[in-house]
């Protein structure tokens, strides 16, 4: 993609979605965290579902702490890999009530010495707590960069670091929450919503989806009927008569 191409993608993404956010709930860099590490291979719509009762019980690392691995593994039972991720929230509450006052620390090094945080994670608290440019790239990250041709590569570290230097810097801090939701929305894994894609022709991809040929309109069948209706009460009436 050009310079020219990456500005403009980057311009219609801003004008349908001035302010994107995470779909995540939280309400602080603790919760955002913690809602981040359950988010491992579970949808945003379940971890809020089982964050929403926890937070409202535990919100800080030492309510987490005080309330357990068993009962922290229970009100997430919903989320895939319960167990590891209930162990790793409280190995990391224990962490940051130890090392950092409680606090989220911002710094990668620190973020990713954290139980069950890596760069993916830590990239998006740093993004989302804190407004740096920085770039988590998950599944939908990865395809819609390969898609677009934007930031091609086999690695996901390869196309954050690629995107980190093609993504026009004014665009930056917002660039993450538009591609994953363009991503979870519009260019779905198994089958691209092209026809509804509102930068289809700046996208790269070879193998773009086309509208489908539209069904028979229901009405014709309908007006066909009609008809036939008028005529069998009209036949009903004149036997009655
Ligand atoms: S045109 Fe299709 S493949 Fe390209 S970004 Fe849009 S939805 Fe994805």
């Amino acid at each position: 993609m050009t310079l020219a191409e990456r500005e403009e993608l980057f311009r219609r993404f801003q004008e349908k979605s001035p302010s994107p956010q995470t779909e995540l709930e939280f309400s602080s860099p603790y919760t955002l965290l913690v809602a981040v590490v359950l988010s491992a291979q579970a949808t945003d719509v379940g971890v809020n579902k089982a964050t929403g009762p926890l937070f409202a019980v535990a919100d800080t690392p030492a309510k987490i702490v005080a309330l357990g691995e068993e009962k922290v593994r229970d009100y997430i039972k919903t989320i895939g890999l319960y167990r590891n991720k209930a162990k790793n929230v409280i190995a990391l509450s224990r962490i940051l009530l130890e090392k950092h006052g409680g606090e989220i620390p911002r710094d990668r090094e620190a973020l990713e010495a954290l139980p069950g945080v890596g760069r993916k994670t830590a990239n998006v608290v740093l993004n989302v707590a804190f407004g740096e440019e920085t770039m988590a790239v998950d599944t939908h990250i990865f395809r819609l960069s390969n898609r677009l041709g934007l930031a091609p590569g086999k690695t996901p570290l390869e196309v954050e670091l690629k995107l980190l230097k093609r993504i026009p810097k004014p665009y930056m801090r917002d660039a993450h929450h538009w591609l994953i939701l363009h991503g979870r929305y519009i260019c779905k894994a198994r089958k691209p919503d092209c026809p509804r894609c509102f930068v289809s022709d700046l996208c790269k991809f070879k193998a773009k989806t086309t509208a489908e040929a539209a069904p028979a309109p229901k009405t014709k069948s309908k007006a066909k009927a009609k008809p036939k209706a008028r005529a069998k009460s009209k036949a009903k009436t004149a036997s009655k008569a």
